[in-house]
């Protein structure tokens, strides 16, 4: 997942160097991954694997990745958000995302669980569908079990943006993407969508999308 919209660079001309990303219309972001075997935890391919996730993402910049994104069919997934990114947004749209940094996770196999009722709207985006932002409803709080990239069991219970990213990232390895998701009015360019709305509440972005 990119950081979303309104502080979103141009992420081509700094991902130069990264592994390139799997762009949308590939088969391989549309079927199910597949879970990672005990087997296949333990060798040296997939601690190399997650180290490359984790580079791409970087690079890239991006807040997520999932190992389809790279052309592996396996059920990964890698998170971070990094000051650096947060702090391109204004103080409104930090807190109305509730976004905070927090330090890269790997979940192996993750199982993701909706807590309550409560949903949230906001842009984002997806490396895979680059240069394009939409408006996604998502649960505000998720639980996500699955194992860690060295297979200890390992459980996060989180609310607000990394609850937004990891539901982003588990779609991914359904087979599913955000604009599947996405008030389709919204769609847009990240480049209108900063124009015309960096900085806005969520309310009047969707007052002025007719939303
Ligand atoms: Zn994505």
């Amino acid at each position: 997942m990119t950081p979303p919209t309104p502080e979103t660079t141009t992420a081509a001309a700094s991902a130069s160097e990264a592994p390139s990303i799997v762009q949308t219309g590939a088969p391989v972001l549309r079927a199910p991954a597949r879970e990672v075997t005990p087997a296949e935890l333990a060798t040296p391919e997939f601690a190399a694997l997650v180290t490359r996730m984790i580079e791409t993402m970087r690079a890239a910049p991006g807040v997520g990745l999932a190992a389809p994104q790279i052309g592996v069919p396996l059920r990964v997934i890698v998170l971070e958000d990094r000051d650096e990114l947060i702090s391109r947004l204004t103080d409104t749209e930090r807190t109305e995302r509730e976004r905070v940094p927090f330090a890269p996770r790997v979940f192996v196999n993750p199982v993701l669980t909706p807590i309550g009722d409560e949903t949230a709207t906001f842009f984002e985006g997806c490396l895979s569908v680059d240069g394009f932002a939409g408006l996604v409803e998502r649960h505000l709080e998720v639980e996500v079990r699955g194992l860690d990239e060295h297979g200890t069991p390992q459980t996060w219970r989180v609310r607000g943006w990394p609850a937004r990213i990891l539901q982003h990232e588990v779609d991914h390895i359904d087979g599913t993407l955000y604009i599947d998701r996405m008030l389709t009015r919204s769609f847009s360019t990240v480049d209108h969508a900063r124009e015309r709305f960096a900085g806005q509440p969520i309310a009047e972005i969707r007052r002025a999308l007719g939303l």
